[in-house]
C-alpha cells in the first residue's frame, strides 16, 4: 500500500455551523474540514497526506500558474438509505485523470491511489455528505506543476490534492429546461489538441463564448467541431444527447468521442442504462423502458435544427457529475431560437435522470458495480 499520514483537524467547522451550510449548500463555496495531498518530486511521489483544509504556499514562479500545467477530475459521494456513503465510479475518474495526465506531460499517480485519497477524503468528512434526494458531497481531485520555474517544459515537481464541497441538487426542486447557444465563433477543441483532457486551460478558452451567451440571457454554450463548425460536440462541462422519434421508435444518440469531447462518466452511464431499459423491454413489467434504441452517432448543427422544426427531435439534455442531467429547452443558432419539444424537460430524459440518480442513491439495484462504498478507516 501507498504510505499514508493521517492528521485530522483539531479545529473542525462546528456542529451547527455545518449543518447551517449542509442545509442550502451552494455549488464550490464551502469545503469540507479537510484535504488530501500528496507531491510529486525527485521523480516519485510521496506519501498520501489527510490533513485540515488549508491554503497552500506557493511560488509566484510555480510552473503551472504560467504555462498552464492542470488538469482536474469531479466526481460526488452520496449518502445511501442504509446510512452509508459511497462514491460513484470512482475507477473512471481515476483512468480518466491518467489520460489528461499523461496529454498535459504528468506523471499518473500509482495504482489504486486516486481511489483511495478520495475515499480517505470522504471518510474524513462524512458528516459533509448531505442527505437530501440529489444532493451530495463533490469531490475534486486535482493536479498541478508545483515547481517554482519559469522554463518552457513540463515541471519537476507536482501537487496532487482532493478538497471536496457539499452541493445541493442543480435544480433544487424544480427541474427546468436550460437555453444553450450553439457557439459560432470560438472553438474549444481541435483535432490532436487537448479536448479529451479534464485540462483547465479548456474551460479558460471557453469563458469568452460562455460570457457571451450569458449576456445574451442563454445558460450554457454548446460547441461544434472546430473544422468545418457543422458537428455537434458538447457543452462546456457536459455532454450532450438527443431523443428522436424514427418510424415510431425513440432513438437516444450522442455525439462520437473522437478524441475533442471529454468521455463523461455520466454519458457513459445513461447509454448503460438506457440500453439496460432496452435489453429489458420484453420483459414482463411495468415500466417499458424510456427508449427503444440507444446510438451513438454524429449530429449535425443542421440535423438538429431540422429535427426540432418537423418533430423528429423531440428532446435533448445535457449531462455531467455536477448536474446530472440538465434538460435544454432551445438551441439559440445564430438569430434563430430552435425550440426542442414544447421547450420542457421531456419524459425520457426526465426518467433516464431519475434511474441514474436512483442508482447512485442506492434506492435500486446496482446492476454493474458503480456504486463504491466508502469504508470506515480513520479511527475516531
Ligand atoms: C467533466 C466534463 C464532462 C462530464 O463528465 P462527467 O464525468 O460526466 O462529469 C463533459 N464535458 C466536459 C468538457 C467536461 O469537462
Amino acid at each position: 500500500m501507498h504510505p499514508e499520514r493521517i492528521s485530522p483537524s483539531d479545529q473542525p467547522l462546528s456542529r451547527q455551523a455545518r449543518e447551517a451550510i449542509l442545509q442550502a449548500p451552494v455549488f464550490g463555496e464551502s469545503f469540507s474540514d479537510h484535504m488530501v495531498t500528496m507531491r510529486w518530486a525527485n521523480g516519485e511521489w510521496g506519501p498520501l497526506e489527510l490533513g485540515p483544509f488549508a491554503p497552500l504556499e506557493l511560488s509566484p514562479a510555480t510552473l503551472a500558474l504560467h504555462y498552464g500545467q492542470s488538469i482536474f477530475e469531479a466526481l460526488k459521494a452520496y449518502a445511501l438509505l442504509d446510512g452509508s456513503v459511497a462514491l460513484f465510479r470512482p475507477g473512471r475518474n481515476a483512468a480518466r485523470m491518467a489520460a489528461s495526465a499523461t496529454r498535459i506531460a504528468m506523471p499518473t499517480l500509482p495504482d489504486g491511489v486516486f481511489e483511495r485519497a478520495c475515499e480517505l477524503l470522504v471518510d474524513a468528512d462524512r458528516a459533509w455528505v448531505p442527505t437530501q434526494e440529489g444532493a451530495a458531497l463533490y469531490v475534486r481531485p486535482f493536479m498541478f506543476g508545483a515547481e517554482a520555474h519559469l522554463s518552457v517544459r513540463p515541471a519537476q515537481e507536482y501537487l496532487f490534492v482532493v478538497i471536496a464541497s457539499p452541493v445541493a441538487s442543480y435544480f433544487g426542486a424544480h427541474l427546468r429546461a436550460i437555453s444553450v447557444a450553439v457557439e459560432s465563433l470560438d472553438v474549444r477543441a481541435t483535432p490532436g489538441g487537448t479536448g479529451a483532457a479534464k485540462f483547465a486551460g479548456n474551460y479558460a478558452a471557453g469563458f469568452a463564448a460562455h460570457g457571451r451567451a450569458g449576456a445574451a440571457g442563454h445558460d450554457q454554450v454548446l460547441w461544434l467541431d472546430a473544422a468545418e463548425h457543422r458537428w455537434v460536440e458538447e457543452l462546456n462541462a457536459m455532454n450532450v444527447m438527443f431523443v428522436w422519434h424514427r418510424d415510431g421508435r425513440r432513438v437516444l444518440t450522442t455525439p462520437p468521442l473522437g478524441g475533442t469531447i471529454l468521455d463523461g462518466v455520466t454519458r457513459d452511464s445513461l447509454l448503460h442504462l438506457a440500453e439496460d431499459a432496452v435489453a429489458g423491454a420484453g420483459d414482463p413489467g411495468p415500466s417499458p423502458g424510456p427508449v427503444d434504441e440507444v446510438c451513438v452517432e454524429a449530429t449535425s448543427i443542421d440535423a438538429l435544427v431540422a429535427g426540432a422544426q418537423d418533430g423528429t427531435l423531440r428532446e435533448s439534455f445535457a449531462c455531467g457529475t455536477a448536474a446530472v442531467v440538465a434538460p435544454i429547452g432551445s438551441f439559440q443558432v445564430g438569430d434563430r431560437t430552435v425550440q426542442v419539444g414544447d421547450g420542457t424537460p421531456g419524459p425520457v430524459t426526465v426518467e433516464l435522470r431519475q434511474r441514474l440518480l436512483d442508482v447512485q442513491g442506492g434506492r435500486v439495484e446496482d446492476r454493474h458495480g458503480w456504486v463504491r462504498r466508502v469504508d470506515r478507516h480513520l479511527a475516531r
